[in-house]
């Protein structure tokens, strides 16, 4: 059975990572999304426990979908699910450096550890999470941007915020 970890901060989910999972899942039996802490990102606008619920809400229908979550290594938590691979987003250039760099470190760490990317749908090319927030705070329309099933609460939850 092969399995794809696709591995993000996911605060919040966006139509672009939902495309990546979609088109995964058509590809590998098991996609388990998973939610990394990520030191770099600091001061999420959702916990880890509202983004797990959020992208739940998101793939609760896809089948072959599950979601976790991790704090340790990628490379280290790939171990788990073997033979898996990682799949990663491409939306430019930009993401490509750090992400060639990363797929790099985490075959260094884990031999058997290969990376897949999957170029952006050209619709989402310009999306990130960090763009729907700022998007949010102005009370823009995101319902191009986000799945339908979670529009509220990332309004609602920027709203709280301030
Ligand atoms: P962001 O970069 O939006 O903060 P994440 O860290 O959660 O998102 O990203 C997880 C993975 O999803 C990365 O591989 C990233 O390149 C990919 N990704 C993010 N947004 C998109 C998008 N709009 N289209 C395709 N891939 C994406």
């Amino acid at each position: 059975m092969k399995t794809a970890i696709y591995p993000g901060s996911f605060d919040p989910i966006t139509k672009g990572h939902l495309n990546i999972i979609e088109r995964a899942a058509k590809i590998f039996d098991v996609v388990v999304v998973c939610v990394m802490v990520n030191s770099d990102k600091k001061n999420p606008l959702f916990s880890l426990e509202e983004r797990l619920h959020l992208i739940n809400k998101v793939v609760g229908e896809l089948p072959n979908v599950r979601v976790e979550t991790f704090s340790g290594l990628l490379a280290e938590y790939a171990k788990r699910h073997e033979p898996a691979v990682i799949v990663k987003g491409l939306r430019a250039v930009s993401d490509f450096e750090s992400e060639f760099q990363m797929a790099l470190i985490n075959r260094k760490i884990n031999p058997n550890l290969d990376t897949f990317f999957l170029t952006a749908s050209e619709q989402y090319t310009y999306l990130s999470s960090s763009v729907v927030k700022e998007l949010a705070r102005y009370g823009a329309d995101l319902s191009g941007l986000l799945p339908e099933q979670i529009v509220d609460d990332v309004l609602e939850k920027t709203r709280n915020r301030g």
